[in-house]
């Protein structure tokens, strides 16, 4: 077999890289992720697949933002542009993720609990019943659910980050938003509730980090008028719920922002497909 010139296989990848891009103008893709430990569990990513995941995204030119990065109001070019944001705050996002971010010169966006800073995720078990439901409405390619629910309720045991681990990430340029303080399933909370949740972990990242937090994630994904009106009271730029894409244009103005989930159980085929085009036009025709 001959050789290919060097011309053509630069500009073939030149190709592949633009098909494998976001389409021109649309925003940069807010990836959603949790814990990456060796578990197994739905919420989990393997340290191993995480750092494959960042190796292809710089071979294939993307870079990471902060959300205040992307949308803030001196936002930077989107270009070809993620943003990986990490709910709850587990120690992992600092002794696994936060090594590899530093390595690749990436960020990231986390949304703490603020309850359970320098504690374990207890809620994991606290909310069993939330749990069940969201383990039942998986598609049956998962596999045993039985084996992910006591893998998700196990999770209760996982420590989460202290502020101290908390505030030198923020001085690396990690942002941090919030997530409540005790990530309750807010459709089961009354409203008084709701706002003490968002006000006091508010307060608490405000606190120690000097500034409060620009951004939100809704605990399991599910946003209440309620929690709206509290954000929109405290300043709160944009919440983000773990649904599906079904705008990708324009700039970030809603409390219930989508974010592209990745699961852990998935290959790297799964990976790219979901930074890709056609992973859009999927989403928009469900
Ligand atoms: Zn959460």
């Amino acid at each position: 077999m001959g050789r290919v010139p060097r011309a053509v296989r630069s500009g073939t990848k030149a190709v592949l890289a633009r098909l494998a891009g976001p389409a021109r103008g649309s925003r940069p893709r807010v990836l959603m992720y949790h814990s990456v430990d060796r578990s197994g569990s739905l919420i989990s990513v393997s340290p191993e697949r995480f750092c494959q995941q960042l190796e292809w995204l710089r071979a294939w030119g993307w870079k990471t933002l902060t959300l205040s990065e992307a949308f803030g109001p001196s936002r930077s070019e989107w270009g070809r542009a993620v943003v990986l944001t990490f709910d709850d705050g587990f120690a992992n996002v600092y002794t696994e993720v936060f090594p590899l971010l530093r390595r690749f010169g990436m960020t990231a966006t986390v949304f703490l609990v603020t309850d359970f800073v320098g504690g374990q995720a207890g809620w994991h078990a606290r909310d069993r019943d939330v749990v069940e439901g969201i383990v039942a409405s998986l598609p049956a390619t998962v596999g045993d659910r039985a084996a992910h629910l006591d893998r998700l309720v196990r999770m209760a045991r996982e420590p989460m980050l202290s502020w101290s681990q908390i505030r030198e990430m923020g001085e690396a340029g990690i942002e941090f938003g919030g997530h409540t303080a005790s990530h309750p399933f807010l459709p089961d909370l009354p409203p008084a509730r709701t706002e003490d949740e968002i006000r006091r972990s508010t307060a608490a990242i405000a606190d120690a980090l000097g500034a409060a937090p620009r951004f939100f994630a809704y605990p399991y994904g599910a946003d209440t008028p309620a929690a709206r009106a509290c954000l929109r009271a405290v300043g709160c730029a944009a919440a983000f719920t773990a649904g599906p894409a079904k705008r990708v244009e324009g700039p970030l103005d809603s409390l219930a922002e989508p974010r592209v989930g990745i699961p852990g159980w998935q290959g790297k085929a799964d990976f790219r497909f979901r930074l890709s085009r056609a992973f859009d036009r999927w989403q928009a025709a469900r």
